[in-house]
């Protein structure tokens, strides 16, 4: 019998914990641990900032999810993790494992300017629940008393898509209300241009975007380092200052700290390295995926960035690794393989949206190009995005992680989650593989 610990019950996390359950035999124990009784369909969270959604419907009760599923559920914060005891600190406990995956997402880097908020500073977030409830109380006092609106993101942000759907949607939030005539808007980015979204080269999304943003009388700052925020006040590294009244910036991403502080296990931010099969590269025990895992950005920019880990590539992380541990331990036969990372993002701007697809994210370290990238504006993105999100929280209520028909209907799409390793690249897994089955049958 053989003890996998899945970290983290976010958008990876849980979908990773159904696979593993489906691949393997009920001999093997899945334990899946959280910090958070509920499941967050994180990317609605802007939706609950603007009171368009209750938080409540975008979660679910994982305690009820799992129940008669033959998944073990802890509900604590990780604090500790040894590598090579293989063992970890949750809820007062320490647990044993043959295998850790780490799913815990993104700890924010809520120090990386003086001022960012919103517990210790000015601005607000969307980046957790808590954040978003917080963003909410804020923009209801806000409604009251409008002035001027800035939306940014600092040096080292990566996530760029929830930054343009919460500006164009507050732009029409204030429409629809007939305030926004009192509400001068900023967009702040330190992406190089605007719709760069930390991988470049996205289609037409640079034009797409700018123009938008032209049309709905937002202003634009590219390429801007953030410095400082004090009440009601941004300062830029060129000394411009922009007043706000309601801010929201978000921060750069880092691993958990118990991730941090595991010696030789993460990179200076927290970020998990992987081979190809999402297996660390020194702890054969351990896999990761989602915002954990380290993905270098191929191009420096001026003002640094960080690369976006989207749900979709999340997932395909998620699939990854469920194959790959059911195949060491011999529940399935066919290779080991490794996600694709390609992205779909939708970002609605309540009477528009536009749809980003990068297939893949990072580009061709050789000729600098993707395979092909797509990005789309029109109403019905809104209309997809919300049915995705049902689509989303119903596959978790039955216990699926990725149906047939979902797969189908990326092929359809161009898109895949997984593909085999190519043989060149299999050595080092391999005998990391064959190192950890040892173990495992010495024990
Ligand atoms: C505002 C916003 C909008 C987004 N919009 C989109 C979008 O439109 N499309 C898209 O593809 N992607 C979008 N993303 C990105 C997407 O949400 C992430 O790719 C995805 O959530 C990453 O999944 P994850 O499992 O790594 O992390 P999460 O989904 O954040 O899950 C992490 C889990 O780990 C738990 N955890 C953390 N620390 C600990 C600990 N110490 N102990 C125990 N548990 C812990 C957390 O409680 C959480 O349950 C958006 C992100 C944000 C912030």
């Amino acid at each position: 019998m053989v003890h996998i610990v899945v970290l983290g019950a976010g958008i990876g996390g849980l979908p990773t914990a159904y696979e593993l359950r489906h691949l393997l035999p009920k001999s093997h124990c899945i334990t899946l641990i959280s910090d958070n009784p509920k499941f967050t369909f994180i990317p609605s969270l802007p939706w609950v900032a603007f009171d368009l959604t209750p938080l409540e419907n975008i979660q679910l009760d994982i305690k009820n999810l799992l129940w008669g599923r033959g998944i073990h559920w802890i509900e604590g914060k990780v604090t500790a993790l040894d590598p090579n005891a293989q063992t970890l600190h949750v809820a007062g406990k320490i647990i044993n494992y043959d295998y850790a995956v780490i799913a815990t997402g993104a700890s924010l880097a809520l120090d990386a300017v003086p001022g960012l908020g919103p517990e210790q500073g000015y601005t607000q977030s969307v980046c957790n629940p808590h954040h978003a409830l917080l963003a909410r109380q804020k923009w209801r006092k806000f409604l009251e008393n409008p002035g001027p609106l800035v939306v940014g993101a600092v040096p080292g942000a990566s996530c760029f898509g929830p930054l343009y759907e919460f500006a164009l949607l507050a732009d029409n939030v204030l429409r629809r209300r007939g305030l926004r005539h009192k509400v001068p808007m900023t967009l702040v980015t330190p992406e190089p241009y605007a719709g760069h979204l930390g991988i470049g080269e996205m289609a037409n999304s640079a034009q797409l975007v700018t123009r938008l943003l032209k049309q709905r009388d937002i202003e634009l700052i590219e390429n801007a380092a953030i410095s400082e925020i004090s009440p009601q006040k941004i300062t830029l590294a060129d000394g411009r200052i922009l007043p706000f009244q309601y801010s929201m910036v978000l921060p750069p991403f880092q691993g958990a700290s118990f991730l941090r502080s595991a010696k030789g296990l993460t990179d200076a931010k927290g970020f998990v390295p992987t081979l190809p099969t999402y297996q660390h590269p020194d702890f054969p025990s351990i896999y990761s995926l989602g915002v954990v895992v380290q993905l270098t950005p191929k191009e420096l920019t001026p003002v640094p960035i960080g690369v976006p880990k989207t749900g979709q590539m999340t997932e395909a992380m998620g699939m990854a690794v469920a194959h790959n541990i059911a195949r060491e331990l011999g529940a399935i036969k066919t290779g080991p393989v490794r996600p694709t990372l390609e992205a779909i993002c939708m970002a609605d701007f309540g009477d528009t949206g536009i749809v980003f697809i990068a297939a893949p994210v990072l580009r061709d370290p050789v000729t600098g190009k993707r395979r092909f990238s797509v990005a789309k504006r029109g109403r019905w993105v809104s209309w997809i995005k919300v049915a995705f999100e049902k689509f989303f929280l119903t596959k978790m209520r039955l216990g699926m992680s990725v149906p047939w028909f979902e797969r189908w209907g990326l092929r359809i799409l161009g898109l895949s989650l997984v593909e085999p390793i190519p043989n060149e690249l299999i050595s080092d897994s391999q005998s990391m593989s064959v190192e950890h089955i040892c173990k495992l049958t010495m024990r």
